[in-house]
C-alpha cells in the first residue's frame, strides 16, 4: 500500500544492453563492436528514480522476471530507495531488455525492446493506489493496464500523470482520462493527428491550448533545447531549459517527467515546476544512460 502522498510510477522496468558498433549492420551482416555495457532502464523505472532524487517517496509499480536480469535492472532504485514491494518477480516470463546498437561515428542507433514481465503487468489494485499523491505513467506496458489505472487514479482521486512515451496510437483514445498529460514533439504529433488536429505544431501556442482543451487536462509538451510549455486549456506557462553541451539526450525526457511529477506533487505552480523538469532534463543530457 502507498504511504499517504507518495507518487506511484506504474511502469516498465528494463535491462539495456549496449554495444557501440564501428556502423549500424545491414541486415544478415555481422560488424565489429568496441565496447558492452549494461545500464538499468526502461521508462517507468527511469522516471521513478527522478521522482526519487527530486526528493519525493515514489513507490514503483512493474514486473521483473525471476531472472539475474532483474538484480541489474532494479540496482539503482533500489539504492536511491524507491519503495520496491509492489514489483512482481514471480512472472514466468523474463526481464524486460533494450537491445541497442550504437553507431559511434554517427551517432545513430537501433533499438530492439522486449518487454518480457512488462507484458504481464495487468492491473493496479487499490492497495497500490492506497493513499497515494499522484500516479505517474508511460506507455510501455499494456495499454489497457494503463487506462484501468487512469480510471482508479480519478476514482480514488489521485492526480494523475501520463506520458505517451512511447508514441502509440491507441492511446490517443483514452489520454483525457488522464489530470496531465506529457508529450514531447513527436508525440505532439501524434496526439494531434490522433485527434483530427493533424497541422499543428508544438511549438504553436494556440494549438497547444486546443489541444489541452480537447483533453481537459493540462498538456506539457517538451521541446528539447528549447525547454517546455503547458497548457490547461486556458492559461499558458513556458519555461527555457539551460543552455549546454550535451553528451547523452537519452533519458532527458524520462528525467523531465519524473521531477514534474514531484515539483507538482510537492505543491509548486507551473511556472516553477516547468523550470526545474527542464533544468533536470538538461542536466540529465549531461550525464551518458537513461538513470
Ligand atoms: P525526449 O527526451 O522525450 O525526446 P526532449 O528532447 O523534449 O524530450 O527533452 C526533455 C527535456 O530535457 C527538455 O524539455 C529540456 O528541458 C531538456 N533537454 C533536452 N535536450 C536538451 C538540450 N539539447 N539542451 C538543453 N536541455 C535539453
Amino acid at each position: 500500500m502507498a504511504a499517504d502522498g507518495t507518487i506511484v510510477v506504474f511502469g516498465s522496468i528494463n535491462l539495456d544492453l549496449v554495444a557501440r558498433v564501428e556502423r549500424l549492420p545491414a541486415p544478415g551482416e555481422t560488424v565489429a563492436g568496441s565496447d558492452f555495457s549494461m545500464h538499468p532502464g526502461g521508462k517507468g523505472a527511469n522516471q521513478a528514480l527522478a521522482a526519487c532524487r527530486a526528493g519525493h517517496p515514489v513507490q514503483m509499480v512493474g514486473a521483473v522476471g525471476n531472472d539475474a536480469n532483474a538484480d541489474v535492472a532494479t540496482a539503482l532504485l533500489r539504492k536511491d530507495g524507491v519503495f520496491m514491494d509492489s514489483v512482481i518477480s514471480k512472472t514466468a516470463t523474463p526481464t524486460g531488455v533494450a537491445l541497442i546498437l550504437v553507431d559511434e561515428t554517427r551517432g545513430e542507433n537501433q533499438i530492439a525492446v522486449i518487454p518480457g514481465a512488462n507484458g504481464e503487468v495487468r492491473v493496479l489494485g487499490a492497495e497500490s493506489l492506497g493513499r497515494a499523491g499522484a500516479i505517474l505513467m508511460q506507455l510501455e506496458i499494456p495499454l489497457e493496464a494503463v487506462e484501468a489505472a487512469l480510471e482508479s487514479a480519478r476514482a480514488e482521486g489521485v492526480r494523475s500523470f501520463l506520458n505517451l512515451a512511447p508514441w502509440r496510437d491507441a492511446a490517443a483514445s483514452f489520454a483525457g482520462k488522464a489530470d496531465v498529460v506529457i508529450v514531447n514533439e513527436t508525440e505532439f504529433a501524434g496526439l494531434a493527428a490522433a485527434l483530427g488536429h493533424g497541422d499543428d505544431e508544438a511549438s504553436d501556442e494556440t494549438a497547444l491550448r486546443a489541444l489541452a482543451s480537447l483533453l481537459g487536462g493540462t498538456l506539457v509538451v517538451t521541446l528539447g533545447a528549447a525547454g517546455a510549455r503547458a497548457s490547461d486549456g486556458k492559461d499558458l506557462w513556458f519555461a527555457s531549459a539551460p543552455v549546454i553541451a550535451p553528451i547523452d539526450t537519452v533519458g532527458a525526457g524520462d528525467t523531465f517527467c519524473g521531477y514534474l511529477a514531484a515539483a507538482r506533487s510537492e505543491g509548486m505552480e507551473w511556472p516553477q515546476a516547468l523550470d526545474l523538469a527542464c533544468r533536470a532534463g538538461a542536466l540529465a543530457c549531461l550525464k551518458a544512460g537513461a538513470q
